[in-house]
């Protein structure tokens, strides 16, 4: 089996889907399973719906009519004829979901969350099936909440391996096409759950892993995977093939490529993962795969905007230890600051971390009781895997350095405009 994952922009209007329908006549749609996510922003609408829903705010009812009316008129571009049954399905799965609104007496937010968030992919997956069996495709729209069972952490659900695969084993069918939701499992009493945000590639790994799949091909607006983003380099190029190492690495230091949590049980089964373009699906894209860790072998760039270079340093020259360096650890999680890269000294010790949720000047009140802080805001850190003089030219180039770290195939460098 195949399993093809298409991502929210994949089918974010009634030409996406079309899209899709295409893409399947081109490359096969035989023992393929579909795993797809909420249309175009929809989880964020949702996400809308639900701090109206606990805010208590009146814009709740046009919040939620903002949803319906943009899935309206996708099922409105692509049926004309007002009696097939997509109108009634999509009418039950809005009905559903006010009903909850209406009827909840649960407070817990993640639980809430979970439970509204999760009619995004219900809806998509309801809406492609319909169209997919209207052109003519033999399909099978499942409830992917009766596959992946997962433990009750509401947003950022485990996968309870062993039950999954032993639903999945049992009742998937294979010879025709198969559509599910990407992002949501469901508890031990069947609540809904979601796998955290951007989950769906990780449901398609879970699926693939289930299955011993033969591939997943991740369908994407773009050729595939390149060595750097287009919108900061000339020239970047398209990867051919990449390890699951390589890729997990270049995942860590924060490459957009495929989250490793997505990775880790292809890689376990030497599942390859591939990553093609949904606007020339026969084109190759990336292959991720056991073989060459890099092909072309070029240097990848990974850029990180809107950084925070923070420097302490102890007031009276005595050495940062190890319980300082655990305490200040300590203290970056409780305020929720990404840490991106570590230098030590002796007697200092930066950091370069991400302050997604303006706690820093917070933080900075408590450690400034014990040392030096010096800090430099907005800086870019730029990491270079399998770097050369010529691809550290390129980022030094016209900036200030504020800091370098060198590794054997890493090279790391925080730099502000001049
Ligand atoms: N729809 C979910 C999200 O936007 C899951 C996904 O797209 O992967 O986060
Ligand atoms: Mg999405």
């Amino acid at each position: 089996m195949r399993v093809f994952k298409f991502g929210g922009a994949s089918v974010k209007d009634a030409e996406g889907i079309k899209n899709v329908y295409d893409v399947l006549q081109k490359v096969g749609y035989e023992d393929v399973l579909l795993i797809v996510s909420a249309m175009g922003k929809t989880t964020n609408a949702l996400e809308l719906v639900i701090k109206n829903y606990f805010d208590k705010s009146p814009e709740l009812s046009s919040a939620v009519q903002e949803v319906k009316k943009y899935h309206n008129q996708i099922v409105m571009d692509l049926f004309e004829d007002e009696k097939n049954a997509v109108f009634a399905a999509v009418n039950s799965q809005f009905s559903d979901l006010e009903y909850f609104l209406a009827n909840n007496k649960s407070p817990n937010y993640n639980f809430v969350y979970d439970q509204i968030v999760s009619f995004g992919e219900l809806i998509s997956t309801t809406i492609l099936s319909h169209f997919m069996t209207f052109m003519g495709i033999q399909t099978q729209w499942l409830d992917v909440r009766n596959f992946i069972k997962t433990d009750a952490n509401y947003r950022d659900a485990e996968v309870d391996w062993e039950l999954t695969q032993k639903n999945i084993s049992k009742n998937i069918k294979s010879k025709i096409l198969n559509i599910t939701q990407g992002f949501l499992g469901s508890d031990e009493n069947n609540f809904t759950t979601t796998l955290g945000r951007e989950g769906s590639d990780y449901t398609a790994a879970i699926f693939a892993y289930c299955l011993n799949a033969e591939s997943v091909t991740i369908w994407k607006d773009v050729p595939g995977v390149m060595n750097a983003d287009p919108r900061y380099f000339e020239n970047a190029s398209l990867l051919n093939q990449i390890s699951y190492r390589e890729a997990i690495e270049l995942a860590f230091y924060g490459a957009s490529v495929i989250h490793p949590k997505t990775l880790q049980p292809l890689q376990k089964k030497e599942i390859p993962l591939y990553v093609k373009s949904f606007i020339n699906p026969l084109l190759k894209g990336t292959s991720v795969s056991k073989g060459v860790d890099l092909e072309p072998h070029l240097s990848c760039f990974i850029v990180k905007k809107n950084q925070l270079l923070i420097s302490l340093s102890s007031i009276d020259f005595s050495f940062i230890m190890e319980e300082n360096i655990s305490e200040i650890f300590a203290l970056f999680h409780r305020f929720k600051l990404k840490v991106n890269l570590i230098q030590n000294s002796a007697i200092s010790f930066s950091v370069c971390v991400e302050d997604k949720f303006n706690n820093f000047n917070e933080l900075n009140a408590i450690l400034s009781k014990k040392f030096k802080v010096d800090f430099e805001e907005n800086v870019t850190l730029y990491t270079i895997r399998h770097f050369n003089d010529t691809a550290a030219h390129t980022v030094e180039e016209n900036k200030v350095v504020l800091l370098k770290q060198v590794s054997r195939e890493t090279m790391q460098v925080v730099t502000k405009e001049i």
